[in-house]
């Protein structure tokens, strides 16, 4: 009788295990990508996030993002780490409202100084729906370096992937304001549409 009950026991344990396992296979991940794909081609990222501060880390929560803002640093040869740690002196220095979500940096490192989730001080009137990318050029032509363009193609295109966002919906801070940024894929349109399709490829080759 004894050996029933303890194999009844074992029984549903291993049941109640089960139906674990399977619904964390089955719980989504903050996008329309498995959370295994997710996982599987993240970055390395680098995460630094601000201070919370009203001029680059306001902590206002986002609406649902709908697209990607890539804009370029306009600072040549300045590094992702001091890209992002000028957004951070901001909260002391107080001479702008400034930051971004990402920093892609000369040696295709990436630097998170602000979470999806929260507003970033980027994008003008997009600001609430979008996440933002600052990319770091070596000289002032604003073209990216080649370890740079890569990082910034797998980021966008995974970010696509995590967000849910179309890559046509992946934008320019020149088609929200006007403003020469990013300078190189502002002034060579044909390079803007590669990038584009760059991502898209990378999408196609990592779901
Ligand atoms: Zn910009």
């Amino acid at each position: 009788m004894a050996l029933v009950i303890i194999l009844a026991i074992t029984v549903i344990i291993l049941a109640v295990l089960l139906i674990q396992e399977k619904s964390k296979k089955t719980v989504p991940a903050a996008s329309g990508v498995s959370s295994d794909a997710a996982d599987k081609y993240r970055p390395d990222i680098d995460v630094e996030l601000l201070t919370p501060n009203s001029f680059s880390r306001p902590q206002t929560a986002t609406d649902k993002i709908t697209g990607i803002v890539i804009h370029y640093v306009a600072n040549p040869g300045s590094t992702a780490i001091q890209n992002r740690n000028y957004f951070e002196g901001l909260k002391d220095s107080q001479e702008t409202q400034a930051s971004s979500n990402f920093i892609v940096g000369l040696d295709g490192e990436i630097v998170q100084c602000v979470p999806t989730s929260e507003v970033a001080y980027a994008s003008n009137s997009r600001n609430h729906d979008t996440v933002s990318i600052e990319v770091c050029h070596p000289d002032e032509t604003g073209k990216f370096n080649d370890k740079t363009y890569d990082s910034l193609v797998w980021l966008t295109g995974w970010l696509c992937e995590y967000l849910n966002v179309e890559p046509e919906n992946v934008i320019r801070h020149y088609d929200v304001t006007g403003k020469d940024c990013p300078l190189y894929f502002v002034e060579h349109e044909d390079a803007w549409l590669q990038f584009k399709e760059d991502v898209k490829t990378w999408i196609s080759e990592h779901q």
